[in-house]
């Protein structure tokens, strides 16, 4: 639909008086006329090669001044547009995420039918499954007293269809989780969800890098390797500190325990684990920069205890720990850390897997302070290789890294199946995530299929032979029944959407979102 604007051109200009000037109101009109070539032409706008010259001009509705401009940076202010959404919705930086978003779902549809998936619905009103967050539940009148949880996601059904013989079913859905909102989370969201029966890995993996192939190909024009990049979890985790690597840039982190330990500095003598990066051509931070750095990671968003850091400046090395290391020894750490002349090597210490995610989110820090991260360069790759499990020193006790439904590795059983919380930490599952520049888009595992398997996991993941009968007797049922093998994954279609439109918002990729606080202000 194009808005021409008519206004002073065809007299109407009349509603146009001082009090009322009448700016960026869209009248709904109808006209007939001649379509002929603009004298004076004006390439920047849609319409600026013609003009119509009317016969009759039929005003079918007029408009209020909006509250704010509909231009493609409007002015506006968050909480206004959001209570006038029909209007943000007007203008062109939301015509084209929506357009995009539906381009996708298109692109997405056609491939899994070609695939020869079958898109089956699921149940919105169900009984609580766990995922790992707080279901939103709703009351029953028939039942008073009794409510019905909304689904976290199909994850039940999709593989009861498994076991009803629906071999590849696919489905655009609606899911629902209630936990604390941010940029790309909404209590309501979207998942591409599949499952497949009869799979391995390989074949899931195969499958899904193809879809997304052909998403990128036919919406962005943009060709992803082929194949995809994969890592293990533990090399991210060492390498990244982050199982959702961005990959766009290098910049990695660096274990130097052993080259740093035993030197009489007490902070690194008394650490399991003493990391480091290397940012590039920052040798010349101040002193000032330095200190606001050192802030930045002791934030609570971050956590650190403090900052090392070493320069390689042009007058020589420079560090905040200079009175333990000669020049030497710094150099040999510097050199470890991947850094050169000009660079600057920051280091962080404590527990291992603490200070990795600690070293990982500064590394994206410098990423953005560097540039690196640019949203329109796609580096899409598969985490693979995840723990099954993931210990809660808070509860003692053990949690699914992924949802209890996923299988451990078949040569993990043994550990699986042992009272030892070592054994059970090491098990692994051939569980992936799709990553793509540091954000998850999406995650999936081969899945539990053997009532016994089933029920054990439920026993390590403390839940009592009843309360697990109770919870999930259905699908631990179902399984007596022939289950096949199976296995899926789940994509965030909003933040698919988000990212291939080179945002990190899903907001505007949603056409009736909800703010921060979990309202829709305009309803
Ligand atoms: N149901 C899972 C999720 O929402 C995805 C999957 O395992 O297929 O994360």
């Amino acid at each position: 639909m194009t808005f021409i604007d008519l206004r002073d051109r065809y007299g109407i200009t009349q509603i146009v008086t001082e009090e009322d000037p009448g700016v960026g109101r869209e009248w709904v009109i109808q006209v007939e006329g001649t379509v002929v070539e603009r004298e004076n032409k004006n390439a920047k706008m849609t319409t600026g090669e013609i003009e119509i010259k009317l016969d009759k001009l039929n005003i079918l509705n007029k408009a209020q001044t909006p509250p704010f401009t509909i231009e493609e940076l409007s002015d506006g202010g968050e909480d206004i547009r959001a209570k006038y959404r029909y209007l943000d919705l007007r203008r062109a930086p939301l015509q084209r995420a929506l357009a995009l978003r539906h381009r996708l779902a298109q692109e997405i549809r056609t491939y899994l039918d070609g695939q020869g998936f079958m898109e089956i619905e699921t149940p919105y009103l169900i009984k609580s499954t766990p995922e790992g967050a707080r279901d939103f539940v709703v009351p029953s009148r028939m039942n008073p007293g009794e409510f019905y949880a909304l689904p976290q996601s199909p994850q039940t059904f999709k593989q009861l269809l498994m076991v009803a013989g629906y071999d590849r079913y696919f489905q655009i859905v609606r899911c629902f989780r209630d936990e604390d909102l941010r940029a790309d989370r909404q209590p309501e969201f979207t998942q591409i969800d599949c499952e497949m029966s009869f799979v391995e890995q390989e074949d899931v993996l195969n499958t899904f890098e193809g879809m997304m192939r052909t998403m990128f190909k036919n919406a962005l024009g943009v060709d992803i390797p082929n194949p995809l990049p994969r890592m293990c979890w533990y090399d991210a985790m060492d390498n990244y500190g982050s199982d959702k690597p961005d990959v766009r840039f290098d910049m990695k982190i660096h274990e130097i325990s052993e080259l740093v330990k035993g030197k009489g500095f007490g902070v690194f003598d008394g650490a399991e684990y003493i990391g480091a990066i290397a940012v590039k051509g920052c040798a010349e931070y101040t002193r000032k920069q330095l200190d606001e750095l050192t802030e930045w990671v002791k934030r609570p968003q971050v956590g650190a205890k403090g900052l090392v850091y070493i320069k390689l400046g042009a007058e020589g090395i420079k560090s905040s720990v200079d009175k333990f290391y000669t020049p030497d020894e710094l150099k040999k750490v510097a050199a470890a850390a991947g850094a050169g002349e000009g660079d600057l090597v920051l280091i962080l210490c404590g527990a291992k897997r603490k200070t990795q995610t600690q070293l990982g989110v500064l590394r994206i820090e410098m990423g953005n302070r560097l540039g690196l991260r640019d949203p329109h360069n796609f580096a899409p790759l598969w985490v693979v290789d995840f723990p099954l499990l993931e210990w809660d020193d808070e509860t003692q006790r053990f949690y699914a890294m992924h949802h209890p439904f996923t299988a451990p590795k078949p040569e993990h059983l043994d550990w699986f199946y042992s009272d030892k919380k070592e054994d059970l930490e090491r098990v692994c599952a051939n569980a992936y995530d799709f990553v793509l520049n540091g954000t998850e888009l999406g995650g999936g595992s081969i899945r539990i299929h053997n009532a016994d398997m089933q029920s054990r996991m439920f026993e390590v993941l403390g839940i009592g032979k009843e309360e697990a009968e109770y919870k999930f007797g259905f699908i631990i049922n179902a399984f007596k029944f022939g289950a096949p093998p199976h296995g899926g994954l789940a994509f965030g279609f909003d933040r698919v959407c988000a990212l291939f439109g080179g945002q990190e918002t899903i907001r505007d990729y949603i056409a009736f979102p909800k703010n921060n606080m979990g309202r829709d202000v305009m309803i």
